[in-house]
């Protein structure tokens, strides 16, 4: 193991150092110009002040052009100390007199331009006697720059001393505090850690340094501490599973629980997931196979588990027989069971395993977050606790948590195989349900109403039909069952020269399917649909959701020749704004909600803003579920004149509505 070469203490006192003789630095100069400009006013009041002791007889000898007096005025300066010369000048400029007092020692010439030097006053000599305001000469001091070079250098070599000796100071101080709070404790522990022996790694614990429970290095301490208690027990699950656990290869109940755990902590505002527990008992038949053959048969039952399980789930061995799935796509109870179902049907395929003949009964536990904090622990012990009940159930070998959801999965399920099969035996037909010009009762249009052969021998759609297809994957299908049978009933018109629209409701998980226009486009080139007599109708809530892929596909539905109308309009919350987004698309018509007009006459606040919406969109509006005649009456009187509801008629079979609107041509169904 590398020693340490460069100890924290060297490298702290380093930089501590460092940056303490930049910030001296830049202190001294700041420091060395402010002394010095100090110093270079004093020297020029002195000079005033001795300029004005001798400015009068100064005048006087100048002005009698006397100028041995004038010099020896001059030379009387000299004491002063700090001149270096004395000049008279005329106002010429002309040097009048001069004289030099000491033999100025050159000052270097950066210095001199730094700091300015020489220090120079003038002042004026005047007539006094008779007195003129003109000056007649300038007396022109200059003070010793030797003197200030030498105050300059002085000034320097105290500060850098003084300072660089506190810096000295300060960096010991702070390094020795930094030393005994941090590079101690860490070496303390650097240096257990070295000398630990490999045997005692496993489960090693680091006693908490006092004074240091509460900042960084006592969290160090904990998180180290946690995870080699997580290694430990993993460590001791290894020895427990030897058996197997290296065979399948998969995490075992420990890891689980940590991968679920963080799964949870970071997983979206509670989005519904599920978790499954599988028993296998076949893996624990005592006695019936020998270990080899157990082997084997947990190396196929992991390879088929895997083989259907996508890289979003994770697959994990609990213990001998248990295994446990977390699937984080499986959000709803059908899926769930979809799942739990396909892995059930998998394990149970019979396995030739070296003479022996197996068929494995698995049974299936699932526990679903939905919408509850639950914990890591918690999630598995219910799903572990279903897997027990379905062990014992003989006829349901999947069971949820909660039994609720066992009901819902299994409905949906139930539903699923019912239209699936009601797809195959042709029980699907469409009803038609006329759409009256309120007016003169003329009929405008049809809306197409799925409808299924009951058990009776009637037709009629289960409540909840239509919701509970789209929660299963059979929506699809049987919206194309929708459109292809419209087509067809359209076609079947347009032969007799009938003209008549035909509105057909569209579910908003077709809006998503890719392929629905081509299949649209497909249909109408088949049937030879003339442009505007298929009408789609979409429920607000199909527009919400990707407003603009929704956008960019009614765009096209609506290039492809049909039109468009907004069902249960005044339901969404989105409708003004989803109607300015429509305004280039050809909608045909608003289909005014049923419970408005169920309202009237009480309440007639939503009709009548729905009328102004048709008004102001120039949209015409159709009112559903038109009961009554007085209902006719209040909707005529606000403007809106097309309706369809039983008080016109009931929705019905092809036979009957051609027969009922079109009775001189023949009733019979199209070919
Ligand atoms: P919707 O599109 O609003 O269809 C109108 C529903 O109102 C129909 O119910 C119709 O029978 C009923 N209705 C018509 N007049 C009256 C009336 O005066 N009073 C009352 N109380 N009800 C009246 P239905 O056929 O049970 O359909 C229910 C919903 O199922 C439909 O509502 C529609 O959203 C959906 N649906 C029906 N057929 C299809 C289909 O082929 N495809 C899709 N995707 N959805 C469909
Ligand atoms: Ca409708
Ligand atoms: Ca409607």
């Amino acid at each position: 193991m590398r020693v340490v070469s460069r100890s924290l203490t060297i490298k702290q006192m380093a930089t501590v150092s460092g940056l303490a003789v930049i910030v001296i630095s830049i202190f001294i100069v700041i420091q060395l110009f402010h002394f010095v400009q100090q110093r270079r006013m004093d020297y020029a009041t002195q000079m005033e002040n001795i300029a004005h002791t001798v400015r009068k007889p100064l005048s006087e000898a100048v002005l009698k052009a006397d100028i041995p007096q004038a010099e020896r005025i001059l030379a009387s300066l000299k004491p002063a100390g700090i001149l270096s010369r004395a000049d008279v000048v005329l106002p010429n400029a002309f040097q009048a007199l001069r004289s030099d007092f000491a033999s100025e020692k050159a000052v270097p010439r950066l210095v001199a331009r730094l700091f300015e030097l020489p220090v120079q006053i003038t002042v004026p000599l005047y007539s006094v006697d008779p007195p003129n305001p003109k000056p007649l000469a300038y007396l022109v001091l200059q003070a010793d720059s030797w003197r200030v070079y030498q105050f300059i250098l002085s000034a320097l070599a105290t500060m850098v001393t003084t300072y660089l000796l506190l810096a000295l100071i300060l960096s010991v101080a702070i390094g020795w505090c930094l030393n005994r709070l941090m590079v101690h404790p860490l070496r303390k522990i650097a240096r257990e850690l070295q000398a630990l022996p490999t045997h005692a790694v496993a489960g090693h614990q680091l006693p908490m340094p006092p004074l240091h429970r509460d900042d960084e290095l006592g969290m160090l301490v904990r998180s180290y501490n946690r995870n080699q208690q997580v290694l430990a027990r993993l460590h001791a699950d290894y020895g427990r599973q030897a058996t197997h656990y290296p065979l399948s290869e998969l995490p075992n109940r420990t890891l689980f629980l940590a991968l679920l755990e963080q799964y949870l902590a970071g997983s979206s505002a509670l989005a519904p997931f599920s978790v499954l527990v599988i028993r296998i008992d076949t893996l624990h038949d005592g006695g019936m196979m020998n270990d080899v053959q157990r082997d084997a048969l947990l190396l196929t039952l992991v390879g088929r588990l895997r083989g259907t399980l996508d890289a979003s789930t994770v697959l994990a061995q609990l213990n001998d027989t248990d295994f446990a799935v977390l699937a984080r796509r499986a959000g709803t109870p059908f899926r769930a069971m979809q799942l739990a179902r396909a892995l059930q049907h998998l394990l149970s395929q019979p396995l030739p395993l070296e003479g022996i003949r197996l068929r494995p009964r698995a049974s299936i536990g699932i526990a679903q977050r939905d919408g509850q904090s639950l914990s890591a622990e918690a999630l598995l012990r219910r799903a572990i606790s279903a897997m027990m009940s379905a062990r014992h159930h003989n006829a349901q070998p999947i069971l949820f948590f909660d039994p609720q959801l066992t009901e819902r999965a299994q409905n949906r399920l139930n539903i699923e195989h019912s239209i699936l099969t009601a797809l195959e035996q042709e029980q699907f037909v469409l009803f038609l349900q006329p759409q009256t010009d309120m007016r003169d009762g003329a009929l405008v249009g049809a809306e197409a109403l799925l409808r299924m052969r009951l058990a009776d021998g009637s037709y009629g759609l289960p409540d909840e039909f239509i919701t509970n297809a789209e929660e299963t994957s059979m929506m699809g299908e049987l919206g194309r069952w929708v459109l292809e049978e419209s087509c067809r009933l359209l076609a079947g018109w347009q032969a007799r020269g009938i003209t008549l629209p035909l509105s057909v409701n569209l579910s908003a998980l077709q809006l998503r399917d890719t392929g629905m226009v081509g299949h649209l486009r497909e249909l109408l080139q088949r049937h030879r649909i003339r442009p505007g007599q298929l009408i789609l109708e979409l429920t607000e809530t199909a527009q919400v959701g990707e407003p603009q892929q929704a956008l960019a596909l009614l765009q096209e539905i609506c290039d492809a020749g049909v039109a468009i109308a907004l069902d249960d309009f005044g339901m969404g919350y989105a409708n003004l704004h989803c109607l300015s987004q429509f305004k280039s698309l050809p909608i045909s018509k608003l289909k005014m909600d049923r419970s408005f007009v169920a309202a009237l006459p009480e309440d007639d606040s939503m009709v009548r803003i729905v009328a102004a919406i048709g008004h102001i969109t120039g949209l015409s509006v159709i009112a559903e579920g038109v009961e009554s005649a007085e209902q006719r009456d209040w909707l005529l009187a606000r403007g809106i004149t097309l309706a369809q509801g039983y008080f016109y008629a009931q929705p019905l079979s092809w036979q009957a509505f051609n027969l009922r609107y079109f009775p001189t041509r023949s009733d019979e169904e199209p070919a």
